[in-house]
């Protein structure tokens, strides 16, 4: 059902205090008429009886359109809890929501779009890319004015896209049905199984193949003025076969870590084979450890993998914290462990791409902590920390692996989380105040 509460508000203008019907649910089977007072924003705004000035009220409410199975979650500068608490009301009878597409929005505008995407029976994913195609086609000049693309409708066999700049004119820009459908034909998506952020920057996330034969020639009838830039967007859209964007992050974190080989290669190595053999039983006495830890979290299920690059980083950090050189550490260590755990070719790349997140973290970007919910107080300042949380945010949401910083949000219940941080996090601190002690210990033995 739609549900609806009343809270007063209180008109800026003239003082006057009254109710305003607050949404917090629209079922448009129930209520079609609310359909469309979201698309005109009607139901978020407030007319003030006595002095008939009206406000747009901004409060977060699920959208839901059973019968074309959608359901999109506008949230207005909500604390997570109540995402959690919307999540409980509204989710946990999955099976009947197994088909149904899931949406997160921040904006109502975005919250419309969505409606108006869904109700022409197309696909966001695909819209996204068309959106992508139509930036590439921007020339330079106005391309630092753009704001936003917006889907704005499908008539006559053709879709339209809003183009929005900062201080000069809107365009409409146009494309055939026929392209849109190719472009359904050749790229495979899949739907996000919890309410997800789809937008441009984290399609590849929802694409699982494109088989599109020639991105050029789809270009070429893509609407625009010029064909600018070509090239440097092509890499946003292009894909693997196995479905994963290929970013320059990979190479970049290559060549560095050749750079670091090659300079640091006339410096004595701490490391006897001793202690070599010393490095990797301290790993494996922890990796036992925080599996031990990660097991008592039902809703964990990567860290059988995950805790050797964290383990792995943090013992690089500390040791290098100590001013030892630890190229032996990436040289012999790592590709020891892989070995050892006979990874796959993919298990590999997954392990150096955690390995330069954590690298990332160390060099001071900040963890999202999106377990948090705001309400502790960690001290992030600490790079063993920064790492510690970002390890939390892949274990809690595994998409945080792939994408880290765009990765949709997962959600859990409340107490999901509080049991995350309480049952997980907090005793993984613990042990990892361990891990560094005895790794300094290690350090010290060897300078003996
Ligand atoms: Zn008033």
């Amino acid at each position: 059902m739609s549900k609806n509460i009343f809270e007063k508000i209180k008109c800026p203008n003239c003082g006057n205090q009254e109710d305003f019907r607050i949404w917090e649910s629209v079922n448009t089977e129930l209520n079609p008429e609310l359909a469309q007072k979201v698309k005109d924003r009607s139901l978020f705004k407030f007319v003030c009886s006595k002095c008939k000035n009206d406000y747009e009220i901004e409060y977060t409410t699920l959208y839901h359109d059973p019968k074309l199975r959608f359901m999109v979650y506008y949230f207005s500068n909500e604390p997570k809890d109540n995402i959690n608490t919307i999540q409980r009301n509204h989710l946990f009878s999955t099976d009947v929501l197994k088909d149904y597409k899931l949406r997160m929005v921040d904006t109502k505008q975005k919250l419309i779009e969505k409606i108006k995407i869904f109700e022409d029976g197309l696909d966001d994913i695909i819209i996204e890319i068309l959106k992508g195609l139509c930036i590439i086609n921007i020339p330079a000049e106005k391309k630092e004015a753009l704001k936003a693309i917006y889907y704005y409708g499908k008539e006559d066999e053709k879709i339209t896209l809003l183009v929005m700049y900062n201080g000069i004119q809107n365009e409409y820009a146009r494309v055939s049905i026929k392209e849109y459908d190719n472009l359904v034909k050749d790229i495979e998506t899949k739907q996000p199984k919890v309410f997800s952020l789809v937008e441009s920057n984290n399609i590849s996330n929802y694409i699982i193949k494109d088989n599109r034969p020639d991105n050029e020639k789809i270009k070429e009838e893509t609407p625009s003025p010029t064909k600018e830039n070509k090239q440097e967007e092509n890499e946003n859209i292009d894909n693997d076969e196995d479905g994963e964007v290929d970013s320059d992050e990979d190479e970049e974190f290559d060549d560095e870590d050749e750079d670091n080989i090659a300079n640091d290669e006339d410096d004595d190595l701490i490391m006897s084979n001793d202690g070599e053999a010393k490095i990797k039983e301290l790993i494996n006495t922890y990796y036992t450890k925080f599996l031990e830890i990660a097991r008592k979290s039902d809703i964990i299920t990567n860290a059988e993998f995950e805790i050797y690059p964290f383990l792995c980083s943090i013992i690089d950090l500390i040791i290098e914290q100590a001013n030892i050189n630890t190229t032996v550490i990436r040289e012999h260590i790592y590709p020891s462990i892989m070995n050892e755990k006979k990874w796959n070719e993919n298990q590999q790349k997954a392990f150096n791409e955690r390995i330069y997140l954590y690298d990332e973290m160390i060099m001071g970007k900040n963890p999202r902590a999106i377990w948090l919910n705001g309400n502790t107080n960690l001290n992030m300042k600490e790079e063993k920390m920064k790492c510690l949380v970002t390890f939390g945010d892949i274990l809690y949401n595994p998409e945080c692996s792939k994408d880290y910083y765009n990765a949709p949000i997962r959600l859990y219940g409340v107490f999901e989380s509080i049991n995350f941080t309480n049952q997980v996090i907090f005793p993984m601190i613990e042990l990892l105040n361990k891990y560094t002690t005895d790794i300094l210990n290690f350090v010290d033995s060897q300078d003996e």
